[in-house]
Parts: structure tokens; C-alpha cells; sequence
């Protein structure tokens, strides 16, 4: 068995959309502002701006996501630091970042946080009502990758 950790009533949502998906993303976060500003808002630089301008809340904005920034959320994941991930990304074209991409969603699954990756899902988890309540997260037990023999013949 893995340890638990707490989602807090009040969450941290990472929020990262590619160029063809900004709009969606920004329109589905205008939607749900009422819900969104309940929450610590986390994002890639360009989405950031952008999240701001038009939601008028605060959001950590970090390096945009082709720079570091998807990395840079991936590390806040493995951290414990990220409860929910909206990651709007684009399946119809291929981003010069797409090795970045595949690991955050790799680490987001590892570490078994919230994600959603449409519109209809993002929907679904926030109308949860475990949104607004604290929930035990399961972290997975990764101590015996952790302990296993390296060239010990
Ligand atoms: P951006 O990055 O918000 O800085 O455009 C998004 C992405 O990861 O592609």
C-alpha cells in the first residue's frame, strides 16, 4: 500500500491548452469561473496570460509550455504540489514540444492526480462534488522500483 495525500477543500489546477485548444480552454474556464476562482489556478505561460486577462484571477503562470513550462508543471505533479490537471491538447496536429507532452501526461497518470484532457471530462470532474470537499488521494507505491538491485550479480 502507497500513502495518502490530501486534496484539500480548496485545490491547485494546473490549466494548459495548445494554441488550436486556447479558446476552448479559456471559454470552458469563463464558464466555470464561479468554481475556478474557489481554487490556487496554475498554467503555461501563454494560457496563463491569457486565463488572467480573462477570468481576472490570480494565476501562477510559469514558462511557457514549448520553454520548460510543461516540464516545469510535471515537476510540480511528482512534488505533490498539483492536484488537477486541464491539459487541452491538440490531437489533430504535432507540437515541437510533443516529448514534454507525453511526459506530462505520463507523471500525471504516475502520480495518480486529477485529469482531464476534453472539455466533457473537465465538466464531469468539476461538478464532482468530491471538488469541494477534501479527498485521501492514493499515491502509488513506487518504493520497490526505488529499492530494486542495480547490478548486483
Ligand atoms: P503555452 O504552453 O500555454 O505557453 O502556450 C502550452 C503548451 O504546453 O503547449
Amino acid at each position: 500500500m502507497g500513502d495518502t495525500r490530501i486534496f484539500r477543500t480548496s485545490k491547485t489546477v494546473a490549466l494548459v491548452a495548445h494554441d488550436n485548444k486556447k479558446e476552448d480552454l479559456i471559454s470552458w474556464a469563463v464558464t466555470n469561473k464561479d468554481v475556478l476562482c474557489k481554487h490556487q489556478l496554475v498554467a503555461t505561460g501563454t494560457t496563463g496570460k491569457l486565463l488572467e486577462e480573462k477570468l481576472q484571477l490570480p494565476v501562477k503562470k510559469l514558462l511557457s509550455g514549448p520553454l520548460g513550462g510543461d516540464q516545469q508543471v510535471g515537476s510540480m505533479i511528482a512534488e505533490g504540489e498539483i492536484d488537477m490537471i486541464v491539459f487541452f491538447w491538440d490531437p489533430m496536429e504535432a507540437q515541437p514540444h510533443d516529448s514534454d507532452v507525453k511526459a506530462l501526461l505520463r507523471l500525471a497518470v504516475a502520480w495518480n492526480i486529477l485529469m482531464a484532457c476534453n472539455r466533457t471530462t473537465a465538466d464531469f470532474i468539476l461538478t464532482s462534488k468530491l471538488m469541494n470537499e477534501e479527498y485521501a488521494l492514493s499515491v502509488p507505491d513506487f518504493s520497490k522500483y526505488l529499492q530494486r538491485n542495480i547490478g548486483k550479480k
